[in-house]
């Protein structure tokens, strides 16, 4: 049912696909070509995506949770329902690099080299994407740049865990003030901006005050989201506005893992992890990946496929990188372009796979039956193209439209050169036959 890390990929590592330059303005590089290996394989790049994004400082704890989701993942179904996928007691946990060490991770997006492919409840295949997103986090002045590789990471996934250590502080709620405003934009009122957002406080040690778990979280996550009127009013304004842009929000709260994570060997064997931090595992990871749970990623109300995703990782990198400081109304836009790509894109698939079944075979067609079968799949690609939602201008929409139609009348000229070689050959083919028999 599960395809995907392999033995040989159990031992590779993220694939960075957003890096933060060096120096005063650094620009974001986007890695075009490792993308590509990721979101464009091609058993992957026409299903839909569910990404799934862990957020936050430097040595945290993000690789080493992102791990075990791979454990999760890559388990088989059997192990995924009776919690063997825990792995061994003296198994090391291996897939993305944890433990940081001397190699400091720089700011940026690191992807699994390989979409890991599972089927939904309803027999549909998804490809589940994971992303690794750090940032430093650490002073006021990489507070813009983090904020940008925060928001660049939740505007692409459908899952957006919130890493942080020890509770869910005034500074962390900062990073969302991006969200309430794009969020205005982006809500028509139907469809939320975004999907889920999940708060992960690791080392949290007051349960006796929230207990560990869902639970405890909902509750830490209603206090911090009230607001007063002692504080700023930017954050007021988060705390007011933000549940009407996201789904869901949720907390966690992830007990300490035990002091063996601070002896020197540790290899993240299950053996040195406390009860309570493998039961958290055992509550948490489910509730992210079971089929049950797998949200296809979701953006104006249509589900994106790998290679859409790819076209958003372009064009929001772009904005990042434009020289004014990114508005939401600039991401507004490059979501509106890309949204619109992606509907074509549908419309371009239904032209193809219309063709494909009245011309398909290898039999050669008149022109008269091949420019009928070219109005029918055109039609056809037009209607999808019309049913999609679309954000962005009625000009822009159009635009887009009349693009679509050339590149199909494109491909339908490269069906009639093709038919027309087909006719030929059928024709010399049949020529050689009734020469041959009338020579005999
Ligand atoms: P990242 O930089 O956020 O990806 O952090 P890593 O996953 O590389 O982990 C950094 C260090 O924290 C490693 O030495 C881990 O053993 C340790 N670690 C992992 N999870 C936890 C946790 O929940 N709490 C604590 N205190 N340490 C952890
Ligand atoms: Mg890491």
């Amino acid at each position: 049912m599960m395809s995907g890390a392999s033995e040989s990929s159990a031992a590779s590592a993220g694939v960075p696909v957003v890096r933060l330059g060096s120096g005063e303005g650094a620009r974001y590089e986007l890695d075009e070509a490792a993308l590509r290996r990721v979101l464009l394989r091609s058993d992957a790049r026409d299903l839909p995506a569910v990404v799934v994004s862990v957020a936050g400082a430097y040595r945290g704890g993000k690789s080493f949770i992102l791990d075990f989701f791979l454990r999760y993942l890559t388990a088989p179904r059997s192990s995924q329902l009776s919690g063997e996928w825990l792995g061994k007691e003296d198994e090391q946990l291996k897939g993305f690099h944890w433990r940081g060490g001397a190699e400091r991770d720089t700011t940026g997006i690191h992807l699994w080299p390989e979409p890991i492919i599972t089927t939904l409840n309803n027999g549909e295949k998804v490809a589940v994407v994971l992303m690794d997103t750090q940032g430093t986090f650490d002073s006021e002045s990489t507070i813009g740049q983090n904020s940008t590789i925060f928001a660049l990471s939740t505007l692409i996934s459908s899952v957006q865990i919130y890493n942080l250590t020890g509770n869910i502080k005034e500074d962390d709620l900062q990073h969302l003030q991006l969200f309430t405003e794009y969020g205005k934009l982006a809500c028509d009122g139907e469809d939320k901006a975004f999907q889920t957002l999940l708060f992960l406080v690791r080392d949290w040690t007051c349960a006796y005050e929230h207990a560990h778990g869902y639970t405890g979280g909902a509750a830490l996550l209603n206090k911090r989201l009230q607001s007063n009127p002692n504080q700023k009013p930017e954050l007021r304004e988060v705390r007011e506005h933000i549940r009407s842009y996201f789904d869901s929000i949720k907390c966690f709260l992830m007990p300490h893992p035990g002091l063996a994570v601070e002896n020197q060997n540790f290899a993240g064997c299950l053996r040195d992890l406390t009860e309570k931090f493998r039961l958290a595992l055992l509550e948490l990871v489910p509730s992210l990946f079971d089929p049950e749970h797998l949200r296809p990623k979701l953006i104006n109300g249509e589900r994106v496929h790998m290679q859409d995703l790819f076209d958003y990782f372009r064009k929001y990198v772009d904005v990042y990188n434009s020289d004014e400081a990114p508005e939401p109304t600039t991401i507004f836009k490059a979501t509106a372009d890309a949204c619109l790509l992606a509907a074509a894109r549908a419309a371009s698939r239904v032209y193809a796979a219309c063709m494909e079944e009245s011309v398909g075979g290898t039999q050669s067609l008149s022109r008269r039956m091949l420019a009928d079968a070219h109005a029918a799949a055109r039609a056809a690609a037009e209607r999808v193209y019309a049913e999609k939602k679309k954000l962005g201008s009625k000009r822009d929409v159009e635009a887009r439209l009349q693009e679509l139609i050339k590149e199909l009348q494109a491909s339908m000229s490269l069906y009639m050169l093709n038919n027309d070689v087909m006719v030929r050959e059928t024709m010399i083919l049949a020529r050689q036959t009734y020469d041959t028999a009338v020579s005999a």
